[in-house]
């Protein structure tokens, strides 16, 4: 094993350590949580180190860096999850690779995306981004859709072809209410999922908790997390 690969492997060891005992903890099969890695920033030979270690689902926030890396791993059995605030002029792209994408915040992204996936022949998962501390109406600082945005967007989504709608993310806020409250905005994030979850019963995805916190989301009770430092080190460049 290279000196990468055995970096790897033993963060990504000690992640799931915390992921098992997070969900010992709440009282919850480990199979419930699905540990997400974020490989934002770093090459797609890490990529593929982490296939061979065993991920199955990667996540990437921009195109640029996203698109190449995933075009080198096509031959991998992963999952693509965009995670990143996304410009409708990368739609084109970001459909021809990404399996789920976690940050749909606007109508005009629905259409955009619908119409990409018709094009290309694919479907593609959607998660409806909540910024919990959008003002009313108003969208997140690090994009996202106010609670009260939640079920108009989730119409358009169920009723857009080529998408399906899988349900809800957020990133913990640093402003707002929320502040340094991580579980109880994530709880708020399950209730969310749950009001979504009437009328679109499918919609089960709750995306929820980083390096940081992943913790508290496994608490409260996300299906997903998130993870890049603490598998794959702190990033040299802000992504
Ligand atoms: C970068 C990123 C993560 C992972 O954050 P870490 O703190 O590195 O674990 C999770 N979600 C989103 C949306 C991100 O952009």
């Amino acid at each position: 094993m290279t000196d990468r690969k055995g970096e790897l492997a033993a963060n990504l060891a000690q992640v799931e350590d915390r992921i098992a005992a997070a969900c010992a903890a709440a009282g919850r099969k480990r199979e419930e949580v699905t540990l997400i890695v974020v490989t934002k920033t770093y090459p797609a030979s890490d990529v593929r180190m982490l296939s061979e270690l065993g991920v199955r689902d990667v996540a990437e926030n921009k195109d640029q860096d996203a698109a190449p890396k995933a075009a080198e791993c096509s031959d991998l059995p992963l999952t693509w999850h965009f995670v990143g605030q996304l410009q409708t002029n990368k739609v084109r792209s970001v459909a021809g690779y990404a399996d789920m994408v976690q940050s749909v915040d606007r109508a005009r992204l629905v259409t955009a995306l619908s119409r990409e996936a018709e094009r290309q022949g694919r479907e593609l998962g959607c998660l409806i981004q909540v910024a919990l501390d959008a003002s009313e109406g108003g969208r997140g600082e690090r994009g996202g859709v106010g609670p009260d945005g939640i079920e108009e967007l989730g119409e358009l989504v169920a009723a857009a072809p080529g998408l399906r709608l899988a349900g809800l993310m957020t990133v913990a806020p640093l402003t707002g209410v929320y502040a340094g409250r991580e579980l109880a905005a994530f709880e708020r994030l399950m209730d969310l999922s749950t009001d979504l979850r009437r009328a679109h019963p499918a919609a089960n995805m709750v995306s929820a908790g980083m390096s940081a916190d992943l913790e508290q989301a496994v608490a409260a009770g996300a299906t997903h997390v998130r993870v890049g430092t603490a598998v794959l080190g702190v990033r040299a460049r802000l992504g």
